[in-house]
């Protein structure tokens, strides 16, 4: 007998991957159609990352709290609902959904009927400074703001689920104002990958005594979530609330159904780009440049602006109808000789014309080489962290 297909929700990632780019839905999630860069390795970003570390440190902060366990998404969704039954109790890993959109909260604690959510990130923020999630301006600070778009979307699923329970948003965070009181902390969580995915392995004997004073502080974040959810979300091609696209990303993502390209510069670092398309596999970012822009294979192997080492007017070129790289000018790139050494304007434009010194395969200026070696001081060091 077939298994029942795998449902297809919006889920916290692909929440998070439609706000970049609402296209990228169409592409996610077909590693043999269009690969993906970002997952190539990411038990390599998990380690990087360290966020399965924490959350399994942020676990041992509620002693008694219940893990989500079941497999597959309905069971997981019937195993929070029966917990949530309780008066008092607190989940890891809950999972909520409505009319196709998904989310598993890292830390639920239900008391009657009011509802503390906890989205655990290894980000660092430091306690005691004022105001640290916004910037200058007073606006959400841009660093902060991926972050708090997720307790959004996951306080947006949470309310449609459980209309009758009152609930606040936190985010904790590891805190840099706090001094770790043990040692070998980060011995006790040991990553290693099973079946391609990272899993965090626990040391025996790992309670809240042996992990010392907290490290991670959980910070009311309904502020910035209420700001959000009533602000409209600007986003490639999309304007309009969070509640609106993501019910609009979540019918698309069901029925896969591709959301027409709005190309810019945000191109730039599509993860489903790929430069060769062969045996099989497409590039997503050629996809999109052929539908919006007509774009054909010739015109790839010429080059794009988005190629454009270090240049910020990508989108004003675009917008311009300045797409091929071999269409860009001196005059576009603000074209000014280097004092010593190239500018980055000389740079670009030896990419844009294809032509360098030499004629050779690279460019190295031999002479500001030498001479900046001069100026060394012996021995050196090299540290490689
Ligand atoms: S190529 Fe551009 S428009 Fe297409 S999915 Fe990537 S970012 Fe979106």
């Amino acid at each position: 007998m077939n298994s029942p297909a795998k449902p297809r929700y919006l889920t916290k990632s692909r929440f998070k991957i439609a706000v970049e780019c609402p296209t990228k839905l169409y592409y996610t999630g077909k590693p043999t159609i269009y690969p993906d860069a970002k997952q190539e390795d990411d038990f390599l970003m998990a380690l990087a990352e360290g966020g399965f570390q924490v959350g399994e440190l942020a676990k041992l902060m509620y002693p008694g709290g219940v893990e989500v366990s079941a497999k597959t998404h309905q069971a997981q969704i019937d195993e929070t609902t029966r917990l949530l039954e309780r008066d008092e109790v607190t989940i890891f890993e809950g999972a909520i959904a409505d009319d196709g959109l998904f989310a598993r909260v890292d830390v639920l604690r239900k008391t009657g009927s009011q509802v503390e959510l906890i989205e655990v990130k290894a980000k660092s923020f430091d306690s005691t400074v004022q105001n640290s999630f916004r910037g200058a301006r007073g606006g959400i600070d841009s660093g902060m703001r991926p972050y708090l778009q997720d307790v959004a979307f996951q306080r947006h699923v949470m309310s449609l689920a459980y209309p009758n329970l009152q609930v606040r948003s936190f985010l904790m965070l590891a805190d840099k104002s706090k001094t770790c009181s043990v040692d070998g902390l980060n011995q006790r969580f040991k990553i290693r990958r099973q079946d391609g995915r990272p899993v965090v392995t626990v040391a025996p004997g790992t309670d809240a005594g042996a992990v010392g004073a907290p490290v991670l502080t959980a910070v009311n974040v309904d502020e910035f979530v209420d700001e959000i959810l009533r602000e409209p979300l600007s986003v490639p091609g999309a304007n309009g609330l969070l509640a609106d696209l993501a019910q609009d990303w979540a019918e698309r993502y069901r029925t896969d159904r591709l959301i027409p390209p709005t190309v810019g510069a945000h191109c730039a670092k599509c993860e489903f780009h790929t430069t060769s398309p062969s045996a099989g596999l497409q590039s997503g970012l050629h996809e999109c440049w052929k539908i919006a822009k007509g774009w054909s294979e010739s015109d790839f192997a010429t080059g794009s602006v988005l190629d454009l080492w270090n240049f910020k007017g990508k989108q004003k070129l675009i917008d311009a109808g300045v797409l091929r790289l071999d269409k860009v000018t001196r005059e576009h790139l603000k074209y000014k000789e280097g004092i010593e050494g190239l500018s980055r304007s000389e740079r670009q434009w030896m990419q844009a014309s294809g032509r360098w010194p030499g004629d050779t395969g690279f460019y190295l200026d031999t002479a500001l080489m030498r001479r900046q070696m001069a100026s060394w001081i012996f021995p050196l060091h090299f540290i490689d962290f």
